[in-house]
Formats: structure tokens, C-alpha cells, sequence
């Protein structure tokens, strides 16, 4: 079956994303040892990858992607991280909202808005340094803001090469480009596409891009920093880099596509782990089952482990095919999953006990992202960016 990220995409289960939350603070002692499953965050990790994507990217800055609350790490955890660093440049969410929290909660660098807002939110989004990406003819909006504000607006011009979504089509944009760049109000500090991450098309799509900033340069167009390259394009497309790459996905250190883990073209390293801990253990005699609908029988006499975690905190309902959670030295096959808990099969004697941590994934091999969305049949995105934003975030500091 199909398990890569347009494949699954076609197949996501709907798990609504609620707002994310603020960054949950520490927890207090008596919660700490509550059953309640966490998130947990490696920083350091973090940093490995953005050294990783800046080594391969020829040291070209990095605008990093933290839509979707960070990639489920918590937008302002990973907003922190990213900000501490020289190789990154700015950072990226597509929700009018996550900028707003970047930016009130302290981050310094340039943020992108890379998604839609309204006009009536432009004077809002500039006031507060927001950049925003632009691909209709708002001039007139921007003239007003500049104005108002007493300073031109920095802003990211989005042209659509093939990909079909928000941006200027390909053919239009020499016109929109100049129409902005020949307004006092306005700086164009980038220009930026996506690929459609089709290997066939996506050269050609860099081609359009290339002929129209080209001809658009020819004729001393400003167009800042040109950028397209995602975690896809860094490991298959090194003519895309332009001159700023801006991926998501590797900084978090999971190979977006299985064929990419073995290729050594980067060595991520997780940045998230899903823990919990075991709720209850019993045995289930030969013949009894386990979970609605009975979908496990014990074959024979079976000890059973219930963990509280389920699909409503961001586990793919699909782990009941097959995904298998750490406890202790062992990894279990998950047998049954229901919105709060998992029943996992531990076998013939009672290998684990309540108040065990359970790990559903982390960065220990063969429990990384990558293995679990396999074994779920689920793209890594469906993991990570389903993650519930009411967990608790934990940073771990090693
Ligand atoms: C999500 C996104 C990215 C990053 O994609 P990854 O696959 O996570 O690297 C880059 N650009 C745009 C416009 C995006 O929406």
C-alpha cells in the first residue's frame, strides 16, 4: 500500500485539530506521575537537524516550517529552539494565529504568514512584523498600511508553478510582481513556489519559476530571497535550493518519505516522542476477548496491558494493524485502540506493570516515527501534526 505523503493524504482519517493550545507549563509534581500520555520535545535533536539541513543546504539560510503547532511539538517550543539559531533565518506557519503567538510570545526572527488572511487583518499583521505572502493585487491595502504604519511592507510574493493552490499562476505573476514592486509601499523580500512533489513535474515547474524570475530580474525587478525547497525537494532536488531552503518536516527530524531513511543524503534525528503509561494488566483467559467489537481473541491464556492512550491524543486508529509500543525492553503489539486507551497483547507472563512508561514513538530506532506510521500504514505528517495540542509538552534537556 501506498504510504507516502500524497498517498496517505488521500486516506487521512479526519481527527479534527482543535486550537492549539498555549505552551502547557511545567508540571506540577503530583501531575507528573499522572496517567495522562505526553508529548516530549528534544531540543537538542532539534538543533542536530537544523546543522544537518544547513550542512546540506550549503549553508543557505533556512526558513523553517512550524505550521500545524509547531508540527505537534507546540508552535512556541519549537518557535524557541529555531529562534536561538544562526542558521535559521525566519520561520513559517500557514495560521494567522500562530504567527500572532510567535510574535507574542517573544520570538525575534521574521515570521511568514503563509496562509490567506483579510485585508482588514493586514495593518494588524504588518504592525506586529509579520510578513505577509502575497499572491492577489492588494497594492492599493498595501499602499494604505505603509502609510498609516510610516514604513514600506516587507512582504513574500507566492506564485503557483503547478501545484494549483493559493499563489499567482505562473503566467500571470510577471505582471502582479511588477505592479507591487513599483509601489513605493511595498519591499518584495522574497518570492517563493511549491512543488507538487512529483518527481516528473517538478522540473519542469522549477523551469517556470526559474524563466520567470530570470526575465523578471533582467529587468531589475527585486524579488529578495527566492525559495521553494520543502524536506522533499533537500533530498531530491539539489537545483531548487535557490537561495533560502524551507522545510518542515526534517528539522523535526523524520525522513518525510521511507526511501529517505537509507540514502544518508541527511541524518535526522526524531524531535518528538508520544509516551504514556500502563493503566492496568491482566490476564485475559484462552478464547476471552479484548476491545469493541471483540477485535482481539486470546488464542490462549494472554496477559493484556491497557494504556492510556487512543486515537482522540493523535495515535492513527490503523495501530491496531500492527504498530507495536515500547515498554521497558519490549515492544507490544497494540491489539485494539479506542479513543483513550490501547490494549496491547504482552504474551504469557506479565512483563509490565501499572505505572510503566509506554512509548509509542520516539527516537529510539525501531520506535522512530517513521517505523510506527509504517507499521500504521500512516504518513508521518498524519503522526506528528495529529498529535492532540491539550497534551502536555515536556522539553527534554539532555
Ligand atoms: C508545509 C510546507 C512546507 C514544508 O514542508 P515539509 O514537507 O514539512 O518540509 C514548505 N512550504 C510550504 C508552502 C508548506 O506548506
Amino acid at each position: 500500500m501506498d504510504t507516502t505523503r500524497r498517498g496517505c493524504l488521500r486516506t487521512a482519517l479526519a481527527l479534527s485539530l482543535a486550537r492549539p493550545a498555549s505552551p502547557a507549563p511545567e508540571p506540577a509534581e503530583p501531575r507528573d506521575s499522572s496517567f495522562d500520555p505526553w508529548v516530549e520535545v528534544h531540543p537538542e535533536n532539534l538543533r542536530h537537524n537544523v546543522r544537518e539541513v544547513s550542512r546540506r543546504a550549503g549553508a543557505r539560510p533556512i526558513l523553517a516550517v512550524i505550521k500545524n503547532n509547531g508540527y505537534g511539538l507546540g508552535v512556541a517550543n519549537v518557535g524557541r529552539v529555531f529562534d536561538s539559531m544562526d542558521e535559521v533565518a525566519g520561520l513559517a506557519v500557514v495560521k494567522l494565529d500562530e504567527a500572532v503567538r510567535l510574535r507574542e510570545g517573544g520570538i525575534r526572527k521574521p515570521v511568514l504568514l503563509m496562509g490567506p488572511f483579510d485585508e482588514k487583518n493586514l495593518e494588524d499583521v504588518v504592525a506586529k512584523n509579520i510578513l505577509p505572502m502575497v499572491y492577489t493585487p492588494i497594492g492599493p491595502a498595501l499602499d494604505r498600511v505603509a502609510k498609516k504604519l510610516q514604513r514600506p511592507v516587507d512582504l513574500h510574493v507566492c506564485v503557483d508553478t503547478g501545484l494549483g493552490r493559493e499563489g499567482v499562476p505562473y503566467r500571470a505573476a510577471g505582471t502582479l510582481i511588477k505592479e507591487l514592486a513599483g509601489r513605493k509601499s511595498t519591499q518584495i523580500v522574497g518570492t517563493m513556489m511549491t512543488f507538487a512533489e512529483d518527481p516528473e513535474f517538478d522540473g519542469e515547474q522549477l523551469r517556470r519559476f526559474n524563466i520567470l524570475c530570470s526575465s523578471l530580474e533582467a529587468e531589475g525587478v527585486r524579488l529578495g530571497r527566492k525559495h521553494a525547497a520543502s524536506s522533499f525537494t533537500l533530498f531530491q532536488h539539489s537545483d531548487a535550493f535557490l537561495d533560502m531552503v524551507r522545510p518542515g518536516m526534517a528539522l523535526f527530524g523524520i525522513y518525510s518519505e521511507a526511501q529517505f531513511r537509507n540514502q544518508h543524503v541527511l541524518e535526522l534525528r526524531p524531535g518528538v516522542a508520544l509516551r504514556t503509561r500502563v493503566a492496568y494488566v491482566k490476564q485475559l483467559p484462552k478464547n476471552e476477548s479484548a476491545g469493541y467489537e471483540r477485535v482481539y481473541r486470546a488464542k490462549q491464556d494472554t496477559w493484556v496491558a491497557t494504556l492510556s492512550v487512543g486515537h482522540a491524543d493523535g495515535v492513527p486508529r490503523s495501530a491496531e494493524k500492527g504498530a507495536r509500543v515500547r515498554i521497558g525492553n519490549g515492544l507490544f503489539r497494540v491489539v485494539a485502540i479506542s479513543a483513550s486507551h490501547l490494549i496491547v497483547e504482552i504474551g504469557d507472563k506479565p512483563l509490565v506493570k501499572i505505572g510503566d512508561v509506554a512509548t509509542v514513538f520516539d527516537w529510539t530506532e525501531g520506535s522512530r516515527p517513521e517505523d510506527v506510521g509504517a507499521a500504521c500504514n500512516a504518513s508521518v505528517y498524519d503522526l506528528t501534526m495529529h498529535l492532540n495540542p491539550l497534551l502536555r509538552r515536556r522539553l527534554v534537556e539532555v
